[in-house]
């Protein structure tokens, strides 16, 4: 084999063998805009050229090949090199422009067909305690009977009218030295670039060369995973003849929970409390995601305000990958405050000699005014923009406190 030093392909793209990745690319993108037949129709076979050299360079086997052997080495140890077919199928396989995508090709020069992407629901105790699932799809597989073929061996035939390549390419000449290119798909294949006889198709497919099959998928949601973060399946989309699969992605959908809600790896959540707890201690239990139970207690002593928060540490979710790391339980308490006439005014002076003294009587001047305070009815008070907002962000909280002034009188 020969000539080592050979570095035409990288002179063809301008750049030097110690190109990297990015840069080849960069610089192939460019080439290929300027030369693109729509734009430059003359300049054909050089778009062909710099689309041969970006093949052989972008993918590791072949610019292996390509740097020990040369182009020989491509025709000679590479199986057959890309040939001008490939080249073609490549340029026009995903309509204009679609060439430039050169990341998505992970099988020299192979087209990759469409990811298959699904919602899979989940709840929150299945992404705090983990899940396998199973999860039943239809897909297209190549069929069995024919192979992927279509038919017998040699049934197959490569359509004359586009040549096999499924786009017909029209040249039309505008006026003297100027000619206008275009594509169409052919209408003999449907752009199949093959054509197979009504006899020798297939039985099972009737030539199709895929057939429907139900494929049990088992998915493993993991600990701490999160809403909209995806699972992959690679290359486990609808299979067809000529074309890498793409990837099935399950994207995962985080149902709401009744009683936790989740901010990152933390949950919150609101415990109703009375009073009596709330001012002379409490124990409480909290049923977890994994069903165990916390015992939560609070001192006597400790005063509990009402919509204050109290941190659990390391009762959060856990985090992906690291599950023994966990976030934050965070409780709001919601105070209930006991109803009007709850007790007789004689208890409630006793009840009051053991609170805490009251703030100082006011000086009252001669001309104040005595106004009423009455019930407060969210359904009738203010304007109603103001009102909605309200409601809004109550709701929001997912808290209601009832301790508007007005119950007190
Ligand atoms: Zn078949
Ligand atoms: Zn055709």
């Amino acid at each position: 084999m020969a000539n080592v030093a050979d570095t035409r392909l990288y002179d063809i793209l301008g750049v030097s063998p110690s190109v990297s990745e990015n840069e080849l690319k960069k610089s192939y993108r460019k080439l290929a805009k300027e030369y693109h037949p729509d734009k430059n129709p003359d300049a054909g076979d050089k778009f062909k050229e710099i689309s041969f050299a970006y093949e052989v360079l972008s993918n590791p086997e072949k610019k292996e090949l390509y740097d020990r052997y040369g182009e020989q080495g491509l025709r000679e140890g590479g199986g057959p090199g890309p040939g001008m077919d490939d080249i073609f199928s490549h340029i026009f396989g995903g309509g204009l422009f679609g060439f430039m995508d050169g990341g998505r090709r992970r099988n020299g020069g192979r087209r990759r067909g469409e990811d298959m992407v699904h919602p899979l629901k989940v709840s929150l105790e299945d992404l705090y305690n983990g899940k396998t699932t199973k999860l039943q799809l239809s897909k297209n597989v190549l069929c069995g009977a024919c192979n992927g073929q279509g038919g017998k061996a040699g049934a197959v035939q490569k359509c004359t009218p586009c040549r096999g390549r499924g786009m017909r390419v029209m040249i039309r000449q505008l006026a003297p030295g100027m000619v206008q290119q275009m594509q169409s798909v052919c209408t003999d294949c449907n752009g199949e670039g093959e054509v197979i006889n009504e006899k020798d198709r297939c039985k099972k497919c009737e030539g199709h060369k895929v057939s429907k099959e139900t494929k049990l998928l088992e998915v493993h949601v993991d600990k701490g995973m999160k809403h909209g973060q995806k699972i992959t399946f690679t290359g486990e989309a609808d299979q067809a003849p000529g074309v890498e699969p793409g990837d099935i992605v399950l994207v995962l959908q985080e149902k709401e929970h009744e009683d936790f809600k989740r901010e990152g790896s933390d949950l919150h959540m609101v415990q109703r409390i009375g009073l009596v707890e709330a001012l002379c201690g409490f124990q409480i239990t909290i049923t977890h995601l994994d069903a165990r139970q916390l015992l939560v207690k609070y001192p006597t002593g400790k005063v509990i305000e009402p919509g204050s928060i109290r941190v659990v540490k390391g009762e959060g979710m856990p985090q992906y990958r690291n599950p023994f790391e966990k976030g934050d339980l965070y409780i709001k308490f919601d105070v209930q405050f006991p109803d009007n006439n709850w007790i007789s005014p004689e208890k409630l002076n006793e009840l009051e000699c053991l609170l805490p003294a009251r703030s100082e009587t006011p000086v009252i001047a001669p001309d104040a005014e005595e106004v009423d305070l009455t019930e407060f009815d969210k359904s009738q008070a203010g304007g109603g923009a103001r009102r909605e907002a309200y409601n809004d962000s109550s709701d929001e909280e997912g808290v209601h406190f009832h301790i508007d002034l007005a119950h007190t009188s």
